[in-house]
């Protein structure tokens, strides 16, 4: 049987065309060999709204992930928190199921825990406070409600505030909190749990009450792109492209 491939954080936008290119062939090459391909969050560096599929950068990855679906691969996106925006029109156009984090499934016979991963870097308050304002309806539907070229700019005065603030906050503080990971494995008590958010690509492995728990975190696709690839066997995370 093939594959469920995982990949996030590829945080793809125009002027970072090299990725692009490489996305589009994982695309056609391991994305068209598996059975199923998640998108854990950040495909896009920002997603302003839905109304913004046609232009061409964003219609020329949509389209590829709709050709992926119709070849038949299952597309399954989960949103980050640079694309937290995607919403029903973004569903349609690429063919992907929008998951709920956390999403809770089994894969390959082993009950999964899917995540973005932000929520977990607890320690980031400023960032959780952020997080929660931006993840409310009030919020969303008073911003979708402005005209889209001024929802960019917004954005782009976000990003910069948010590159400035990463500056000078300590790299601990943007990494997981290691109890907040462990209340999650209690909670759920699933033996596999992947996430990406904090671009520190690793494989723990731990355990939770005598049970033995794995925690895959996804590379970004900044230097070069990675996935995880995961079938009856296990995972294994891989570069892309393959290393030569
Ligand atoms: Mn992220």
């Amino acid at each position: 049987m093939s594959a469920a491939l995982f990949v996030s954080d590829l945080h793809l936008c125009p002027t970072r065309p090299k990725i692009a290119r490489q996305f589009l062939a994982f695309l056609n090459g391991p994305g068209r060999e598996a059975q199923a391909l998640y998108i854990l969050g950040d495909l896009f560096e920002y997603w302003a709204g839905d109304d913004d599929l046609s232009e061409p950068f964003n219609a020329e990855i949509v389209g590829a992930l709709k050709n992926l679906t119709e070849h038949g691969t299952g597309l399954f996106f989960l949103r980050g928190n640079r694309d937290f925006l995607a919403g029903e029109g973004f569903a349609r156009a690429s063919g992907a199921v929008l998951l709920e984090e956390p999403h809770l499934f089994t894969l390959f016979g082993k009950p999964t825990l899917l995540m973005h991963g932000d929520t977990l870097c607890s320690d980031d308050l400023s960032y959780q406070e952020f997080r929660e304002e931006v993840r409310s309806q009030a919020w969303r539907d008073a911003f979708l409600a402005q005209p889209l070229g001024l929802r960019k700019k917004q954005i782009e005065a976000l990003r910069k505030r948010s590159e400035q603030a990463k500056q000078v906050k300590p790299a601990s503080i943007m990494d997981v909190n290691a109890g907040a990971v462990a209340n999650l494995l209690q909670r759920y008590r699933f033996p596999l749990l992947i996430h990406g958010h904090t671009h520190r690509q690793a494989h723990h492995e731990s355990n939770i009450d005598g049970q033995p728990c794995e925690r895959w975190v996804l590379g970004d696709w900044f230097e070069r792109g990675s996935y995880l690839a995961c079938d009856e066997e296990g995972c294994r995370a891989a570069p892309w492209p393959p290393a030569a």
